[in-house]
């Protein structure tokens, strides 16, 4: 495989094979977690598609104009759009705006192509105003989303596209790809592996900056001391969300605990499983003495909390209520 993008071998095989066929669709939807290389998939996609010599059809050469430009996501007919950031809102003008421009005639590639970002973030409107795109192409263009999964979006929109359901790679694999790649000790390219859950946009992240891993897991710490931490004390830990610029914080927070309480639940119901698909392996006796002493159904029950509140902090709700609350219903354990 030489496009370079680590797992979807599947989903790569396929994307050569209507370039080589001159079978690309008009649309087509990337899904899956973020991370797990849905741009990443979607640029290498673009740039066969732009490739000014490819070696052959369906590849793309990485040096000529068109693949350089693309890889500094600069290209002339390349539209990107997106909210302002993860959690926020994408708007109709967004929209608007790419759409205006992909009437146009391409300048340097044969198509011009619109990537949307996140795409369940667009709202109602966004996704009405896309549906016009959709329902009847410009001959000249393509149109390329990525969102968390297809349910997220109007029926009407992922059914006119060609969906591509990426998973993530299985875990040993991904810890051999970054040993081999990054020069990584076997035992530290296996915690990136289990951290991202197998999603290697994700894992890489981690691998360029070991600071983040690390803070990620400190925050999963400060999640394991709550559980048998007092009244007084997940107050105190709930009110340093007063501030409203604190939701990005929140939200990385509550994402976290996401996957503590995933590998609790795990844990807890899958009994001494030699070798456990946790998130956090070096939390890994402690969690196996919380979940010990914890019953699947309350794991189930927190985390399907949590999964609430993100929905609800996406709908600005107030924050330290929301925090209260979480904090106050956590098992004790
Ligand atoms: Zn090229």
């Amino acid at each position: 495989m030489s496009w370079d993008v680590w797992g979807h071998e599947w989903a790569e095989a396929l994307l050569k094979k209507h370039i080589a066929g001159g079978l690309t669709r008009h649309a087509y939807l990337f899904t899956g977690a973020p991370g797990i290389g849905r741009r990443t998939l979607a640029l290498a996609f673009i740039k066969a598609l732009y490739c000014q010599d490819p070696p052959e059809p369906g590849e793309f050469c990485g040096s000529c104009r068109n693949c350089k430009q693309l890889s500094k996501l600069q290209h002339t007919d390349l539209f990107i759009g997106q909210s302002a950031g993860q959690g926020e809102t994408l708007k109709i003008d967004t929209v608007r705006e790419i759409q205006h421009n992909l009437n146009m005639q391409p300048y340097a590639a044969p198509w011009r192509t619109a990537l949307f970002l996140r795409f369940e973030e667009a709202n109602i409107n966004a996704q009405n105003a896309l549906l016009k795109t959709l329902e009847e192409p410009t001959p000249l263009s393509k149109l390329m989303l990525t969102a968390s999964n297809e349910n997220a979006l109007l029926p009407t929109i992922s059914s006119r596209c060609e969906v591509i359901r990426l998973r993530p790679m299985a875990l040993n694999e991904l810890a051999d790809r970054l040993e081999s790649s990054r020069m990584m000790l076997r035992s530290d390219a296996l915690r990136l592996a289990h951290m991202s859950a197998g999603r290697p946009g994700y894992a890489l992240r981690l691998a360029d900056d070991p600071d983040e891993a690390d803070r990620i897991v400190s925050i999963a710490s400060d999640g394991v001391e709550l559980l048998s931490a007092d009244t007084l004390q997940r107050f105190a830990y709930a009110a340093a969300f007063k501030d409203v610029k604190k939701r990005p914080v929140l939200r990385e927070i509550l994402q976290v605990w996401q996957s503590l309480f995933r590998d609790l639940l795990l844990l807890s119901a899958s009994g001494q499983e030699a070798d456990p698909p946790i998130s956090f392996l070096e939390l890994k006796d402690e969690l196996e003495k919380l979940a010990a002493k914890g019953d699947p159904e309350v794991f189930r029950k927190t985390l399907s909390e949590i999964n609430r509140m993100i929905t609800y902090l996406n709908a600005n709700a107030n924050l330290q209520l929301l925090a209260e609350n979480l904090l106050l219903n956590l098992p004790n354990l």
